[in-house]
C-alpha cells in the first residue's frame, strides 16, 4: 500500500510539472479496447475487428449484392486500407463471395481458411487472386494462435479433418480483451457445437455470433447455455429464403438472459468495449424489430401484452390464455421487449 501511495505522489508531482490538470490514475492494468462490426450484408456474414493498436481482421465477407465493395467501403471510411487478417470460415459463397474483391483492393496480411475446398468458379477466383496477391490460404485448425498484437485470438474449430457437411468445417475463433470475449462461429451446426464442449475449452462469451443465421441445425440449448453470451448477434436478411431465423433458435435465445441484436431489424451492429463496458452502436433503432412492436390500447394508452406475475409468462393480445390470467395476477406491457427484460417468457400458446 506505502508503496502505491509514494507512486502516485510521484505521478501527481509529474503531472503539475508538465501543467497538466491532475488526472485520477489508476493501478488496475488499462483495460483493452476493442470493437467489432458485424456488418448488415443482408443474408451473409462479415465481421471487421479492430483492436487497440491498430490491428484489423475481417472474419468472412459474403452477403448480398456487391458485398465486397460495400465491406471495402467501410473498412477505408475507417481510416485503413490494409487488413492484417482475413478469415473466411467456410467457402460458402454467403461467406466469401465478395473476398476476391477485398483481396484486390486492400492489403491483407493473411488468410485462414479450413482444409477444404470448393468446385465453384467463386473459389476458383479467390484461389486466382490470392496466387496474385502472393498469398497462401493458412489452414485453420482448432489449437492455433492467430498473431493479433494484445489480444488474444484462438482458433477452437474445426476440430476434426473430414466433415460431411461444409458448415462443420467452419473456423471458429475466440478473441479476448482482457476481460472482454467474443466468439465467432460461421456456420457450425449442432455436430460441430458438441465438439466444441467435448473439448472442454473455455467458450463462456460476453458476445456470441449465432451460429448459421439463427439456423435449427444449430444454436443447440447445451452450446448456448454454455457460451451464456450477454449480446447474441444474427447476420441474416429480413424475409431470407431459408425462414431464418428459426423459430426454435429465438425461443432458446428468449429463455436465455441475452440481448439478441440481428442485422435484418438494427443494421450494422458495432460494440466497443472500452473501460469495462461494451458499448452498444447500431445502424437503425431496431423499431421494425418484433420485440419492440408496441402493442398499446389507444383510448387509455395501456400496454396490451398481458404478463402473469405468478407464472412469469407473458401473453400476446389474441393468444390462447390471454384471458385466463387472474386480474390480481396481471402485469402490462408495451412491447415484447420490456416484458423479457422484466423477466417475462412469451406464452407458448
Ligand atoms: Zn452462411
Amino acid at each position: 500500500m506505502k508503496r502505491i501511495k509514494s507512486f502516485f505522489s510521484f505521478l501527481v508531482v509529474v503531472f503539475l510539472v508538465a501543467g497538466c490538470t491532475y488526472i485520477p490514475v489508476s493501478n488496475e492494468p488499462m483495460a483493452e479496447n476493442m470493437t467489432v462490426h458485424f456488418l448488415d450484408v443482408g443474408q451473409g456474414n462479415a465481421i471487421f475487428v479492430e483492436g487497440p493498436e491498430g490491428q484489423t481482421m475481417l472474419f468472412d465477407a459474403g452477403g448480398d449484392g456487391d458485398v465486397g465493395k460495400q465491406i471495402v467501403d467501410y473498412i477505408k471510411k475507417r481510416g485503413y486500407d490494409s487488413l492484417d487478417i482475413m478469415i473466411i470460415t467456410h467457402p460458402h459463397a454467403d461467406h466469401m463471395n465478395g473476398a476476391p474483391y477485398v483481396l484486390e483492393q486492400l492489403r491483407v496480411g493473411a488468410v485462414y481458411h479450413p482444409k477444404v475446398t470448393h468446385t465453384t468458379k467463386l473459389f476458383e477466383d479467390f484461389v486466382e487472386v490470392l496466387k496474385k496477391k502472393n498469398l497462401s490460404l493458412i489452414p485453420a485448425q482448432a489449437g492455433i494462435d492467430i498473431p493479433f498484437g494484445k489480444i488474444q485470438a484462438k482458433i477452437l474449430g474445426p476440430i476434426s479433418s473430414t466433415y460431411e457437411n461444409l458448415n462443420n468445417y467452419s473456423v471458429v475463433v475466440r478473441l479476448d480483451a482482457g476481460e472482454f470475449s467474443v466468439l465467432l462461429t460461421g456456420d457450425i451446426e449442432a455436430l460441430a457445437e458438441e465438439e466444441l464442449l467435448k473439448g472442454g475449452i473455455e467458450l463462456q462469451s460476453d458476445i456470441l455470433q449465432i451460429p448459421h443465421h439463427g439456423s435449427n441445425t444449430s444454436s443447440t440449448q447445451a452450446f448456448l447455455d454454455d457460451v451464456n453470451p450477454k449480446y447474441s448477434i444474427i447476420s441474416l436478411a429480413s424475409d431470407n429464403k431459408y425462414g431464418h431465423p428459426h423459430t426454435e433458435v429465438q425461443e432458446r435465445l428468449l429463455a436465455l438472459d441475452t440481448e439478441v441484436l440481428r442485422t435484418d431489424e438494427y443494421g450494422t451492429i458495432v460494440l466497443t468495449y472500452k473501460e469495462d463496458q461494451i458499448l452498444v452502436k447500431t445502424e437503425k433503432d431496431g423499431k421494425n424489430s418484433e420485440l419492440n412492436q408496441p402493442y398499446i390500447d389507444p383510448n387509455t394508452g395501456q400496454g396490451l401484452i398481458k404478463g402473469n406475475k405468478n407464472s412469469k409468462i407473458y401473453h400476446m393480445p389474441g393468444g390462447a390464455n390471454y384471458n385466463s390470467v387472474q386480474d390480481n395476477n396481471i402485469i402490462w406491457f408495451t412491447t415484447e421487449r420490456e416484458a423479457i427484460k422484466a423477466g417475462y417468457r412469451k406464452s407458448k400458446r
